[in-house]
């Protein structure tokens, strides 16, 4: 198959579609693209649609899932758009530019345990031990690394109730402030590496839509950098 590029309905060739997900990195993105000169003209959390229209012409937001924006950006349904590193690690990122750290959604990627585990026996004693994660490529990497026998369970959500069901030893999750985790008596174990948000580019629309996409991209580059002086 040829190069993907987003088309989108009647819009015209030089429209780009940023395809960002609701929550954190739409709440994070928001001053980036406010300094770059683009307001989001609906508020997502009260409007139900999915495409919302920007103050600067030409410019669009499409809402996807925080998992989905890689694919949206490497199949063209998006010009770019605004991933997790967690995400696009787990992706694999085939496909994408990624010109950016935009270093927001900060957190890390973390091993956590229950507090009466203890994972450094374990550890050490070479057992087998069982990890709950929505990261599998990451943790399959970080145990491996480490020489650590693993049963990886693949979950969607609410890792933290694994350790406490028996489910597994461990989990593999973000972690921000700490406080999941504290109000599930687990404790962080191993900081596996930090993770931010990073702008992805389709590939081939930098190619076809060099202007606008360079300027936008040069646009969130300023405002990364001042926002982190
Ligand atoms: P916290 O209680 O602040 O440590 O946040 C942990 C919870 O928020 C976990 O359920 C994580 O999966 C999620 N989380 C934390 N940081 C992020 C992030 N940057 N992006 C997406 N989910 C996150």
């Amino acid at each position: 198959m040829g190069p993907f590029v987003a088309r989108g309905c009647r819009a015209g060739a030089e429209m780009i579609t940023l395809a960002l997900s609701k929550g954190r990195i739409f709440d994070d993105s928001l001053p980036l693209l406010r300094a770059a000169g683009i307001e989001v003209l609906e508020d997502p959390e009260t409007s139900r649609k999915l495409i919302l229209a920007t103050t600067r012409p030409g410019v669009r937001v499409v809402l996807v899932r925080a998992t989905d924006v890689p694919t949206y950006v490497q199949y063209g349904g998006a010009d770019l758009g605004v991933a997790g590193h967690d995400i696009l690690l787990e992706h694999g990122g085939q496909g994408l530019y990624q010109p950016l750290d935009l270093r927001i959604a900060r957190c890390r990627l973390s091993v956590a345990v229950r507090a009466d585990f203890d994972y450094a026996a374990a550890v050490r004693q070479g057992s087998r031990i069982r990890v709950a994660t929505k990261y599998t490529h990451c943790a399959r990497e970080h145990f491996a690394d480490k020489g650590v026998h693993v049963d990886l369970i693949k979950l969607y959500g609410s890792m933290e109730l694994a350790p406490l069901t028996g489910l597994a030893d461990a989990i593999v999750d973000l972690v921000s402030t700490g406080n999941t985790l504290k109000a599930n008596h687990l404790v962080e174990v191993e900081h596996i590496m930090p993770i931010s948000a990073r702008l992805v580019v389709n590939q081939a629309a930098l190619k076809l839509k060099r202007e606008p996409l360079r300027a936008l991209i040069d646009a969130f580059e300023s405002a990364t950098a001042a926002n982190n002086p």
